[in-house]
């Protein structure tokens, strides 16, 4: 069977745009990335730099260069990394980003829809959640084909730091953090398991699940502070996506996405672990959750919709 190779639009070519066009110049199934922004220049030197290093060995033959929203028409996935963010000497909480990234958005989601409607889209720019929901339901474009990071990123965390206390592969440490991408985010402690054994009973010393949660909701503020700003790790969260998305591999992660009436929400975007195809949100997972977590995805709800309350919908 001949496998097309595809065309991936960026839009946005700062520090997460960069990093995110980096990371897909390894894949064997793209064939053509275009990176756009404002900042022409910015967005050309970042296209010229990638598209050196196709000459070498084992680097894929990808066209790789910058462009206008004109690029979207043939795009299979477009990825937003665009607008306002946190830096060290100006740490603020994604949120405080809603009313200047909300703009921005719609911007470049009027832009998009001017050559397609049949892309993918995921959401990267902060506070992803709320830009997810504000693209999903204001632009009348299917919202299955939009998809937010979410706590993609933060699950990587939440392994990453529990496979140090494990002693494994990060890759063998099963569990979720869901909710809100940012500080009402929780763990799924019930179902956080190393080879099917949970996580409390597989550790030897007990680990204060409290001080877990917060390592990770924090680990992002602590790169920003240390290195001024992020972008390998949602950077590979990103290729992960695109990976489950071009090769319709139906993986199972945790992205943000409008709830339908999953435990009992509706109207807020927030982050579930979903069954990816290449049409996008092919499933929302209501997975097993004690009464403890159901309580703070509520709450991590609640928070999200009063932010959706004040911007959105006034
Ligand atoms: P940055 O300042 O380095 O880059 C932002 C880029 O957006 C700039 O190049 C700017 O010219 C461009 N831009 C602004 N308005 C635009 C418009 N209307 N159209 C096209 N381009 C426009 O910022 P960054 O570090 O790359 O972060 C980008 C976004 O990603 C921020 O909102 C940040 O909070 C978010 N982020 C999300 C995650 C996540 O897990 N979801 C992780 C890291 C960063």
């Amino acid at each position: 069977m001949k496998i097309q190779r595809k065309k991936v639009a960026i839009i946005g070519a700062g520090n997460v745009g960069a990093g995110v066009l980096f990371s897909l110049l390894n894949s064997q199934s793209i064939a053509e990335l275009v990176i756009i922004d404002i900042n022409e220049k910015k967005a050309y030197g970042e296209a010229l730099d990638a598209f050196h290093s196709t000459a070498l060995a084992y680097s894929p033959n990808i066209n790789v260069h910058s462009g206008d929203y004109s690029e979207c028409q043939d795009a299979e996935i477009i990825i937003i990394t665009a607008g306002a963010t946190a830096t060290p000497d100006k740490v603020v909480d994604r949120t405080a980003l809603t009313g200047v990234n909300l703009k921005i958005i719609s911007d470049i989601m009027n832009n998009i829809k001017k050559y397609t409607t049949d892309a993918i889209i995921i959401m990267v720019s902060n506070p992803v959640d709320i830009l997810t929901y504000y693209a999903q339901n204001y632009f009348d474009y299917d919202s299955d084909k939009i998809i937010g990071t979410g706590t993609l990123l933060d699950t990587a965390r939440y392994r990453r730091i529990l496979s140090l206390k494990c002693m494994v592969d990060a890759k063998n440490v099963h569990g979720y953090i869901l909710g809100e991408h940012g500080k009402t985010a929780f763990a799924t402690w019930s179902g956080t398991n190393i080879a099917g054994i949970p996580i409390d009973e597989y550790l030897e010393e007990p680990i204060n699940h409290e001080d877990v949660i917060e390592e990770v909701v924090l680990s992002g503020y602590d790169v920003l502070k240390n290195k001024g700003y992020t972008n390998f790790g949602i950077a590979k969260s990103v290729d992960r996506l695109v990976r489950a998305l071009l090769a319709n591999e139906l993986s199972i992660l945790p992205i943000s996405t409008t709830l339908k009436g999953e435990y009992g929400i509706n109207d807020v975007a927030l982050s579930l672990p979903c069954v990816i195809s290449n049409t996008g949100v092919k499933r929302i997972l209501e997975i097993p959750l004690t009464e403890d977590e159901k309580s703070k995805l509520h709450a991590s709800a609640n928070y999200l919709k009063a932010i959706i309350a004040e911007f959105i919908n006034i």
